[in-house]
């Protein structure tokens, strides 16, 4: 492979509270890779969708170095969709996992096999729930296959959102593969309250997700 092609299409690097999963509220240094096979309606990351919209171009090694060098304990990999640039984020991964004794987390949006990252990496997938215009490109496999320490989120907007998420979960027993099954209200259209009102009604056993940064007006 060419040194270029060894390049990870980076969007931006950055410290900063963890907002999201069951990781949230810990201090976390953020990797966010450009471009995103998706168009989900909500996006909240929109800058970083375009193949074309990275700031930089980074090794795997380099990348690795810049995160254990902030001397954080956590490091999450996102994007855009990091798992476009599957190969290289392998090798970044597996770079992180010899070099440091940090907490590897990837988030996904489900769509893309994940099945052979390295053992260490923390995958949090990203249901596509029907509000975002996606739900029919997630790759199946990945939600067979959880371990305990994954996680699975469902970003909801509405009844109907709340509604698939419950079938989601019967059908696949996810709560059989992992207790990390995050139920993520949409800022601006889905009322926290009445999504909390509706897990209690259903005593659903998952874990309201509510996005911290936003809370604190960090990224
Ligand atoms: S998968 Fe994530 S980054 Fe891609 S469009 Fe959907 S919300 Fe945005």
């Amino acid at each position: 492979m060419t040194q270029q092609k060894r390049k990870l299409k980076v969007f931006e690097c950055f410290s900063s509270i963890q907002g999201e999963s069951t990781y949230a509220g810990r201090p976390c240094y953020f990797i966010r890779l450009a471009g995103c096979n998706l168009r989900c309606s909500y996006c909240d990351t929109e800058k970083a969708l375009s193949f074309d919209s990275f700031t930089e171009t980074v090794s795997p090694e380099d990348l690795a170095k810049r995160a254990i060098d902030s001397g954080l304990d956590l490091v999450e990999i996102t994007g855009g969709e990091p798992l476009v640039q599957y190969e290289n984020v392998c090798v970044l991964c597996e770079r992180l996992a010899a070099a440091s004794s940090m907490t590897i987390l990837l988030e996904t949006n489900g769509s893309i096999d994940g099945s052979t990252l390295p053992p260490e990496v923390i995958r949090i997938f990203d249901w596509k729930t029907p509000s975002s215009g996606e739900s029919s490109k997630m790759n199946l496999a990945n939600f067979r296959f959880l371990r305990a320490c994954d996680e699975v989120k469902f970003v909801i907007a509405n009844r109907t959102d709340y509604e698939f998420m419950l079938r989601k979960v019967k059908e696949f027993s996810l709560f059989r593969l992992t207790k990390n099954i995050l139920a993520s209200p949409v800022s601006g259209s889905m009322d926290a309250k009445e999504l909390v009102s509706w897990m209690l009604e259903d005593k659903f056993p998952g874990r309201l997700n509510l996005q911290l940064h936003k809370f604190l007006g960090v990224r």
